[in-house]
C-alpha cells in the first residue's frame, strides 16, 4: 500500500468497506472502476479495459464510465444481481488540501433501485432480509422502497417454509445475519437467484420506533430491524415514506409453497420463464400497474376466510353485470397514474412539479370514477363507493400552485401558477413590463438615432446592449451610450437607463425563482401530509382495477362463481376447465371434465395414457381453487368448494435438472414437503411419482404415499399414475376412487377423447401410440404379444405384491428380485424392448428405437 499515490491510498480504504459492492469512484467527470472491480466490470458492461500508474510497479486495471450515463451502467450491473456503491467528491476540488475528500453517498442494490428506469412498473420491488432464531423459527421481513411498504411474518416451520414464503414476492436481495448458514445462504444465491447481502445490526432507531407500534413480538422486530439498519446504510438519506409494518398472519392466506408456485405456473411458466403462458397472463385484465402489483400479490396469498373471499366475489359480480359502465370505467383509469408510486415519491422527498401534475391529474379523475361507480348498483359496488374519499383539497391545492407545464427541475422557476401568491405576481409583473419595456427600445432607438439595423440584445456576460454596426456609428449621439464591447463589424453599447430596467428585470427574476423553489418546497410539504391518504386511495384504486378486471376475464372467458360451504370437504365442479390450456389450444375445443370428490373421497387416483390429459385434468383443480380464494370467478358451469388451506404439488418437470438434483430426488424432496404439512383440508397433486426411478421401486414408493396419505393425512389427493397395478388398491382403500382418462380406437388407432370417466384404464396405450406414429404393422403386432408375454409375467397381483416387498428398500435404485429373474429369461433382444418404457415415449422415439431395432434383425 505504501507506494500507492495518496490517491490510490484513499482508493483501496474506501473499497476496504465495500468487498460486495462495484466502488464507482468519481474523478472529473468520469467514474472510474480499479483492480478486481475494472477486470470483471469491463466484461459485464462491454467497456474498454484500460491501465493507470498508480505509484506502484504495476499498473492498475481500470476502467470508467461518463458520469452523465452513469445511470445506464448502473442499472446493467444491479439488473445482473450486483451492488455499486457511488463515492462522490464531497469538497471543491479548487478548496482541497492534499487528495479530495470522497465519501459513498448511496449503494445501489437490486433490492433497493429508487430510478424510475429500473423499475418494472407492473411489479413491486422488494428487499427481504431473512433471520433464523434458535429454536428453528424464522421471521422474513420485505420492503418496497418506492411505495414505503413494510411487512414481517413469522415462519414456524423451518426453512422450507421461509422459502416458500419468501418465493410469495418478487424479491431481489435478501439480507441475512454474517453467521447465516452456509448452505442456506448457497440455496438463496445458487438456486433462488437472489443477491444476498449482509446484516447484524438489529436495534431499531429511536426515529423508527412509530414503524413497529403495531409489532409485538420481539423476533418480528429483530427481523425488520436487520432489514432497517440495512437500508440506512445502504440509503443514506431520509426515509420518513416508511409506512407503519404490517404483520402478515401467514394464516389469513393459502400456503403456496415454492415448489407449487413454480409447478402450477401462476407469474411465469417453467419452461420459458416467461409472464405469457402463465395463470396470471390470463387473468390480469388490469389497467393500471398498480392493479397489477395487487393482482400479483393477491395470486400469490389466495384468502382463507370465506367472508373475505365472497366480497371479493360480490365485488366482481358487482362489476360483471353491467358492461357498459365497466367499459367507462376501465377507460377512466387508464388516466390514473402510479399513485401508490407517486405517494411513495411524496414521501421521499424526491418529487418534481411535473410529478405533481401527474398527481393532480390522476385527483382529476377520481371524481369521474366515483360517478362511474355510482352506476353500478350492486350493493357491493356501493360500498366501495363509500370507501374512497378523493382527497379533494389536496387536488385544489395542486389545481392552485402548480403551473401547467412546469419543468423537471424545482430551481429554475416556472412551478407556480400566477394568482397563487401575491409577491411572486409581483416580482413577475415587474419582470415582465421590465421586458417589455426592452422590447419596445429597439423601436424608439431607432427612431431616435435613424439607424435602422440598430438592434437590442442580450447575453449572459453583458447583460441587455444596444448593437450598432460600424458603418452606422457615426449616426449616434456622444455621451448617452457607454461602449461595452466590440465586434469585428459592430459595437455594442449599453445606457443607464437600459441597465436600471435590466437590473430591476434580473433582481426581480432571481427573487421569484428563489420565491418559487420555497413555495414549491411549501406545497411539496403540505402534500406531503395527505401520504397516508394517497396511499390508502392508490390501495382502493388498485382493488376496483384488480376487481374489475375479474369480472371482464369472467365475462370473456365464461367463467362463474364459486359457492364455499363451510362444514363440508365436498369438491364438486361441473364442466370444470383448464383456464391456460382452454385458452392455448384455440381451434381445437379443450374438453370439460367434472371434478367430483364428496366428504368420504380423499384420493381420486387417475389412469390413462401419455398425453391424455391427467395432469391437464389435476393442475386444472388447483388452479381453480387458487382463482376462487383469490376473489376471481373459476373456469367450468358451477363449482362447489372447500377452503383449501394449503396446495402442495409434484408435478413432472424437467426444470430442475438444470440446478444439478436427479429428478427422483426432487421428486422425494417435493413429495416429502408435501407429507410433511399437509392437513386434511389441504390439497395434493402427485403427478406420476415414481417415475424418476426404475420401475418397481417407483411403483412401490408410490403405493406407499398414497396409502400414507388415505391413512394419515386425508388431504384431497389426486394421483395419477402410469402404473396400472395401483388400480387395485381401491378394493383396499375405501377413500380411494380410480378415475382414467378415456381413449378410444377407432379403426385401429387410438383417439384420445380427454375425458375423465370412473373406474381404471383399462389397457396400456403406449403400443397405439406407436399405431398412431404409422409405424410397420409387423412391428406392432410383434410388439403387442411381447405386451402379452410380459402381462403374463407379471400379473397385476404379483406386481402389487412385490411392491409391497420393496417397500422396505426404497430408495435403493435396484431391480427387484422378479424383474432379474425375468430379465434372465428373456432373450437379449426382447430385454431390449422390455427395457424401453413405452409410455414415456414420444411416437418419434419409438420410431427411432423400432428402426434400430429393424437394423439388428
Ligand atoms: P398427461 O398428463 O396425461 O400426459 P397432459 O395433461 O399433459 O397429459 O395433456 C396432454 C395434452 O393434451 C395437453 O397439452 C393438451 O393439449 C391436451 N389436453 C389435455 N386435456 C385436454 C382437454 N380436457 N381437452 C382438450 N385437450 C386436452
Amino acid at each position: 500500500m505504501a507506494n500507492y499515490t495518496p490517491m490510490m491510498q484513499q482508493y483501496l480504504k474506501i473499497k476496504s468497506q465495500q468487498k460486495d459492492a462495484f466502488l464507482f469512484f468519481r474523478l472529473g467527470d468520469f467514474y472510474e472502476m480499479f483492480f478486481e472491480d475494472a477486470l470483471t466490470a469491463s466484461k459485464e458492461l462491454e467497456i474498454t479495459l484500460t491501465s493507470r500508474d498508480g505509484g506502484a510497479d504495476e499498473r492498475i486495471p481500470m476502467c470508467g464510465v461518463p458520469y452523465h450515463s452513469a445511470e445506464n451502467y448502473i442499472k446493467q450491473l444491479v439488473e445482473k444481481g450486483y451492488k455499486v456503491a457511488i463515492c462522490e467528491q464531497v469538497e471543491d476540488p479548487k478548496q482541497a488540501k492534499g487528495v479530495v475528500k470522497r465519501e459513498v453517498v448511496q449503494m445501489i442494490t437490486p433490492g433497493t433501485v429508487m430510478e424510475g428506469s429500473m423499475l418494472d412498473e407492473k411489479e413491486n420491488n422488494y428487499i427481504a432480509s431473512l433471520s433464523k432464531f434458535e429454536d428453528g423459527t424464522y421471521t422474513v421481513s420485505y420492503n418496497d422502497l418506492t411505495t414505503g411498504e413494510n411487512s414481517v411474518a413469522l415462519v414456524a416451520d423451518g426453512f422450507d417454509a421461509a422459502i416458500g414464503e419468501l418465493y410469495s414476492r418478487p424479491v431481489k436481495e435478501v439480507v441475512v445475519s454474517s453467521d447465516f448458514p452456509a448452505e442456506q445462504q448457497e440455496m438463496l444465491k445458487e438456486r433462488l437467484g437472489y443477491t444476498v447481502s449482509y446484516q447484524d445490526e438489529t436495534t431499531i432507531e429511536e426515529a423508527f420506533v412509530d414503524l413497529v407500534a403495531d409489532v409485538h413480538q420481539d423476533k418480528l422486530k429483530i427481523g425488520f430491524g436487520r432489514l432497517l439498519q440495512y437500508i440506512q446504510q445502504t440509503q443514506k438519506r431520509t426515509l420518513d415514506h416508511l409506512q407503519p409494518v404490517k404483520v402478515i398472519e401467514l394464516k389469513q392466506y393459502m400456503t403456496l409453497d415454492m415448489y407449487s408456485k413454480r409447478n402450477l405456473e401462476l407469474l411465469e411458466t417453467l419452461r420459458k420463464g416467461g409472464k405469457s403462458g402463465s395463470l396470471l397472463s390470463i387473468v390480469d385484465q388490469t389497467i393500471t400497474s398498480m392493479g397489477a402489483r395487487m393482482l400479483k400479490k393477491w395470486m400469490e396469498r389466495p384468502l382463507l376466510s370465506k367472508n373475505a373471499i365472497d366480497t371479493r366475489h360480490s365485488q366482481v359480480e358487482g362489476f360483471l353485470h353491467q358492461f357498459l359502465e365497466r367499459e367507462t370505467l376501465r377507460e377512466q383509469l387508464t388516466s390514473v397514474y402510479d399513485l401508490e408510486r407517486l405517494a411513495g415519491r411524496v414521501a421521499y422527498g424526491n418529487v418534481n412539479a411535473r410529478d405533481l401534475i401527474q398527481l393532480r391529474n390522476s385527483l382529476r379523475k377520481i371524481p369521474e370514477i366515483l360517478e362511474t361507480l355510482r352506476e353500478f348498483t350492486h350493493p357491493s359496488i356501493e360500498e366501495l363507493y363509500h370507501s374512497i374519499d378523493p382527497l379533494h383539497e389536496l387536488k385544489e391545492l395542486l389545481e392552485a400552485s402548480i403551473a401547467d407545464d412546469p419543468p423537471m427541475t424545482i430551481k429554475e422557476g416556472g412551478l407556480i401558477r400566477d394568482g397563487f401568491h401575491d409577491q411572486l405576481d409581483e416580482y413577475r409583473d415587474a419582470s415582465k413590463n421590465g421586458k417589455q419595456w426592452i422590447a419596445e427600445l429597439e423601436q424608439k432607438e431607432r427612431k431616435a438615432t435613424g439607424i435602422k439595423s440598430l438592434k437590442v440584445g442580450y447575453n449572459r456576460v453583458f447583460g441587455y446592449y444596444i448593437e450598432v454596426t460600424k458603418a452606422n456609428l457615426r449616426l449616434l449621439p456622444e455621451g448617452m451610450y457607454e461602449r461595452k464591447q466590440t465586434l469585428t463589424n459592430a459595437e455594442r453599447f449599453i445606457t443607464p437607463e437600459l441597465k436600471e430596467k435590466e437590473s430591476i428585470i434580473l433582481e426581480a427574476q432571481e427573487k421569484s425563482v428563489d420565491l418559487e423553489y420555497e413555495l414549491f418546497l411549501e406545497v411539496r410539504d403540505q402534500v406531503k401530509t395527505y401520504v397516508q391518504k394517497l396511499q390508502y386511495l392508490a390501495d382502493q384504486i388498485s382493488r376496483i382495477d384488480v376487481l374489475q378486471g375479474f369480472a371482464q376475464t369472467a365475462e370473456t372467458n365464461s367463467y362463474v362463481r364459486p359457492t364455499y360451504k363451510e362444514d363440508t370437504r365436498t369438491v364438486d365442479i361441473k364442466q370444470g376447465r383448464h383456464p391456460v390450456v382452454e385458452k392455448v389450444l384455440k381451434g381445437d375445443t379443450f374438453v370439460p371434465n367434472d371434478i367430483y370428490m364428496n366428504d368420504e373421497t380423499d384420493v381420486l387416483l387417475i389412469t390413462g395414457p401419455n398425453m391424455s390429459g391427467k395432469s391437464t385434468y389435476m393442475r386444472q383443480l388447483a388452479l381453480t381453487a387458487i382463482l376462487g380464494q383469490m376473489g376471481s370467478f373459476v373456469p367450468c358451469d358451477s363449482a362447489n368448494l372447500p377452503i383449501f388451506d394449503q396446495i402442495f404439488t409434484r408435478i413432472g418437470a424437467a426444470d430442475d435438472l438444470v440446478s444439478g438434483q436427479s429428478t427422483f430426488m426432487v421428486e422425494m424432496l417435493e413429495a416429502n414437503h408435501a407429507l410433511a404439512h399437509a392437513t386434511e383440508n389441504s390439497m395434493i397433486l402427485l403427478d406420476e411419482i415414481g417415475r424418476g426411478t426404475s420401475t418397481y421401486d417407483g411403483m412401490a414408493l408410490a403405493q406407499a404415499i398414497v396409502e400414507h396419505i388415505h391413512e394419515h393425512i386425508r388431504a384431497k389427493t389426486l394421483f395419477s399414475t402410469h402404473y396400472h397395478e395401483l388400480t387395485s388398491l381401491e378394493g383396499e382403500l375405501e377413500r380411494l376412487k380410480n378415475v382414467h382418462v378415456r381413449a378410444e380406437e377407432y379403426e385401429g388407432n387410438v383417439v384420445f377423447l380427454h375425458q375423465i370417466k370412473e373406474g381404471p384404464a383399462d389397457e396400456s396405450y403406449g403400443i397405439h401410440v406407436a399405431k398412431l406414429a404409422d409405424l410397420p404393422k409387423p412391428l406392432i403386432t410383434r410388439a403387442t404379444e411381447l405386451l402379452d408375454q410380459l402381462e403374463g409375467a407379471y400379473s397385476s397381483a404379483e406386481a402389487a405384491a412385490s411392491a409391497e416387498e420393496e417397500q422396505l428398500s426404497l430408495f435403493i435404485e435396484e431391480e427387484s428380485p422378479k424383474a432379474r429373474k425375468a430379465e434372465r429369461s428373456a432373450s437379449q433382444f426382447e430385454q431390449h424392448i422390455q427395457n424401453l418404457n413405452l409410455l414415456e415415449m414420444t411416437p418419434m422415439d419409438a420410431m427411432n428405437e423400432l428402426y434400430q431395432l429393424q437394423k439388428k434383425m
